[in-house]
């Protein structure tokens, strides 16, 4: 089984767990933000998903996303211009996101895995994980910054 085949059925699992029916328009959304490899916003996987199921609302999708954020399925981040990024990879790694763009690139480093939460993040509420976020201009925008001034 593919990797984002397993992380569906166990998303689907879950779903069924608190007694959320899955809908074929549930299941589309499911896996599309299960398969897409990046960071997709709200309004990415609403685009993606009415090429193949066109009675879909936007708001259908806000509502599954954010059922599925709540049970710690996906995670919220950083922004781009059409809203929340979500990433449905568990596994872990770190972000850096992109000033410019708004891109949320994933980078893995086992040293930063292994730092303990500050007891000060604790006393703020439940903790269920913990991801370094980086921030600074991506090279694609640098690059494109670089163009325009020789064009200047
Ligand atoms: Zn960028
Ligand atoms: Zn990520």
């Amino acid at each position: 089984m593919r990797n984002h085949e397993k992380t569906l059925e166990i998303f689907k699992d879950r779903l069924r767990e608190q007694g959320i029916r899955i809908t074929h328009q549930r299941l589309e959304i499911l896996r599309e933000v299960v398969r897409s490899k990046g960071h997709p916003s709200i309004a990415e996987v609403f685009h993606a998903v009415r090429q193949r199921i066109p009675p879909l609302s936007l708001d259908t999708v806000y509502r599954t996303m954010k059922k599925l954020s709540e049970m710690g399925l996906i995670h919220p981040v950083g922004y781009s211009s059409d809203g929340i990024r979500y990433d449905a990879d568990g596994t872990p790694h770190h972000h850096f996101l992109c000033a410019v763009c708004g891109e949320a690139y994933d980078f893995r480093c086992p040293d930063l895995d292994t730092v303990p939460v500050p007891e000060e993040a604790m006393a703020l509420g439940e903790v269920t994980g913990s991801r370094m976020e980086i921030r600074g201009i991506c090279r694609k925008c640098l690059e494109e910054r670089r163009e325009k001034k020789g064009e200047q």
